[in-house]
């Protein structure tokens, strides 16, 4: 059996060496068009700013490894150009003497990942992408000019790598970003952390600027301004490379991408499509989805292997997880945010912590800020998001798993997490979540959000401080009137019969206060993460509410 596999990075060589694995008699052949395989792409922006210092930790084959260990017949240089379904042979043409010949496959895996959007803008191609070893050293080779400014343009995953990659290398960086926030997977509340931290290093961040033109000296912006970058970074996004389906005649989905089955198999039985090329399939609602991240490239690398070898295979879904570094902060995300599942029309609540990274007492302990979106019928988790300088990927990976295992929000509060001061509290993060789903499933407390605070105030509700005086004469909801949760009993008679909006930091001392009150008699709702999470808010620039 000769299985041919187009692609030798992530999806492409975890499905080539997992079949060699299954079968030592089967003809591998792994066809490159860049001269490497099995090349860290995720690195890449860690080379451009010398956190990665040596280019050849990037890269963790060779073809001569991967022949030594399994027997693969790898062929860098060397393009892919056609192929035929009928004859089930692929035309290979290479890169460096443009010579031609054909191949025969039983099967063929498509794992030709992404390429970059490119806009057609005037004077574009001096804008540099991000997608390949190549592409590093072109990039790198232009850092190492000091180059006296640079523009990266896009803010989500790797724009915001490259910009804190440039400023380790000193460059002043302008980040511009077409929409309201940046990185699109996050809320805009938890979005302005990191648009916050950004700015603490000194990256400029445009919101709401597009460029219109790639001008010699840097670009200019749709709102007329001009911004010097004598280096420019595209990073605006990837869409799959469906080229060599389309020349196969396999189906293309509604997303873009090539249309793949729960196995991955595409229209054609022959043939599989993996990686950032391929659609996934959204574990939430079965429909098509875009998610170009190596985990799911890997692992659908080894789920068309064993399919191909007949094993049982468990069906590939996706619930989208991701996490990056920005300066000193975590930022990581899983399942559906709140725009999506607005979009989706679901019924949902919002929960926002802001917990310690462990406790309080041991030294180095800083707060995070999650936020857990759950439906509100099921008390299914649909989704969650954390920024943080610790431990927050710990947190977003056990709700990943949660989510993935079908553990209801409530739940969390009974998983028994490894703890000790150095890592954790004895109420974990996690465990806190929890609580707090199961208190509002469970009717005992209401919360209100962010967004919510101003319709409250027009329709009457009176908005209490709980926190001290100290803490509110720091900063405070305008309009707000303070009243310290512990002197709250003295305030009672004055409150009944009133509707009331309670808030403190972060939420929690908010709960106490709405508890008391609602037992008194009290219409009340706390403000949902409190002080901490409204500050981060869109509602903080909305002139509206400085009453
Ligand atoms: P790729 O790994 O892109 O491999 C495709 C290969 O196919 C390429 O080498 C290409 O040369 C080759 N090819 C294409 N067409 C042909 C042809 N016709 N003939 C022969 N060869 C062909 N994901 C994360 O999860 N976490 C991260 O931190 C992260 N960081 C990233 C940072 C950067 C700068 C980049 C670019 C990506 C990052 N990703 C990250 C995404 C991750 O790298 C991709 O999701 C993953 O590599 C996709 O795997 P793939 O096999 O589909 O495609």
């Amino acid at each position: 059996m000769r299985i041919i596999v187009i692609g030798g990075v992530a999806g492409g060589m975890s499905a080539a060496t997992r079949l060699r694995r299954l079968d030592e008699s089967a003809e591998i052949i792994v066809i490159e068009r860049s001269g490497y395989v099995s090349y860290a792409n995720c690195g890449l922006p860690y080379f451009v700013g010398g956190v990665i210092e040596d280019e050849d930790d990037l890269l963790l084959q060779t073809p001569e490894s991967l022949h030594e260990r399994f027997r693969l017949d790898v062929r860098v240089l060397s393009e892919v150009v056609s192929v035929d379904a009928d004859q089930r042979t692929v035309s290979v043409r290479s890169v460096s003497t443009d010579e031609a010949y054909d191949l025969s496959y039983d099967y063929l895996i498509l794992s030709p990942g992404a390429t970059p959007v490119v806009p057609p803008l005037p004077g574009i191609e001096r804008a540099l992408p991000l997608r390949t070893v190549e592409d590093v050293e072109a990039l790198a080779g232009r850092v190492d000019t000091s180059p006296r400014s640079a523009v990266v343009i896009g803010g989500g995953f790797i724009g915001i790598e490259l910009a804190e990659n440039l400023r380790h290398r000193g460059i002043p960086v302008t980040l511009v970003e077409a929409s309201s926030q940046v990185m699109a997977p996050l809320d805009p509340e938890m979005a302005s952390m990191v648009t916050d931290e950004l700015e603490r290093h000194g990256v400029r961040v445009l919101l709401n600027s597009s460029v219109a033109e790639v001008t010699p000296t840097g670009v200019l912006l749709n709102t007329g301004e001009a911004v010097d970058g004598e280096l420019v970074v595209l990073a605006i996004g990837v869409r799959p490379d469906t080229r060599l389906a389309l020349a196969a005649g396999v189906a293309i989905g509604a997303r873009g991408g090539i249309a793949v089955d729960e196995f991955n198999r595409t229209s054609n039985s022959n043939i599989y499509a993996i990686g950032d090329a391929a659609e996934k399939i959204d574990a939430f609602d079965g429909g098509a989805s875009l998610v170009p991240l190596a985990n799911i490239a890997n692992r659908q690398g080894r789920t068309v292997a064993d399919h191909i070898m007949g094993l049982e295979v468990a069906p590939s879904t996706t619930i989208g997880t991701a996490i990056v570094k920005v300066f000193d902060v975590t930022v990581a995300a899983t399942g559906m945010n709140e725009k999506r599942a607005i979009a989706q029309g679901r019924i949902f609540r919002v929960i926002h912590t802001h917990p310690k990274s462990h406790a309080g007492y041991y030294p180095g302990a800083t707060q995070m800020a999650l936020k857990l979106i759950v439906d509100s019928a099921s008390d299914a988790i649909l989704g969650a998001q954390g920024v943080g300088f610790d431990g927050v990927d710990k947190r977003i990976d056990v709700i990943a798993t949660s989510l993935k295992a079908g553990l209801r929000a409530s739940e969390l509060a009974e998983l028994e997490l490894a703890y000790a001061p150095p890592y954790g509290s004895a109420k974990d993060p996690i465990n806190m979540l929890g609580y707090i789903a199961d208190n509002l499933r469970q009717g005992l407390v209401n919360s209100i959000q962010w967004s919510e605070v101003e319709d409250r105030r027009n329709e009457g509700y009176l908005l209490i401080d709980v926190r001290t005086a100290e803490e509110f004469v720091k900063g405070s909801i305008p309009g707000a009137r303070n009243i310290p949760v512990d002197n709250l009993r003295e305030h009672l008679e004055g409150l009944r019969g009133e509707q009331v909006v309670v808030y403190c930091q972060v939420g929690q001392r908010g709960h106490t206060a709405a508890r008391l009150l609602a037992d008194e008699g009290v219409a009340v709702v706390n403000l949902d993460g409190g002080y901490a999470t409204w500050r981060n808010s869109p509602a903080r620039n909305q002139p509206e509410v400085l009453v």
